[in-house]
């Protein structure tokens, strides 16, 4: 999609620090870090929300899920951890339409989140 931001990222398009890279995943630092480590990783394919995934997109999240742990351990907060989550929609504050995970570590998170 010529107008989504991520495809732009994915494409090389629209510039940003690159963290991983393989035929259907890319992660990348977010542009406004909410902690120490701070990145997202989507899908090469746009889609929408998580909403928007079909059956067969079991690999691709498997893939997501397994580059988030190999950008964690690269920068050091595979074994302190990290919260993974995916924004849907208004309530949650969706603002990119193009589905992506945030992986945020180096601090511990608070619960509830806001
Ligand atoms: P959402 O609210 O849709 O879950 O999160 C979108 C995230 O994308 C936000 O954390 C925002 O900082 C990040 N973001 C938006 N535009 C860009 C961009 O052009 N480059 C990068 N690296 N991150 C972006
Ligand atoms: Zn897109």
């Amino acid at each position: 999609m010529e107008d989504c931001v991520f495809c732009g990222i994915a494409e090389g398009r629209v510039p940003s620090e690159i963290l991983y890279s393989d035929e259907r995943v890319v992660a990348f630092r977010d542009i406004e870090p909410q902690a120490p480590v701070h990145f997202l990783v989507v899908p090469r394919r746009h889609v929408e929300s998580a909403f928007h995934l079909k059956g067969e997109d079991g690999d691709l999240l498997a893939a997501m899920f397994a580059a988030a742990r190999q950008v964690c351990s690269e920068l050091g907060v595979e074994s302190s951890g990290a919260r993974i989550l995916t924004n849907v929609g208004p309530d949650a504050g969706q603002v990119v339409m193009h589905f992506h995970l945030h992986v945020l570590g180096g601090r511990p998170m608070g619960w509830p989140p806001g």
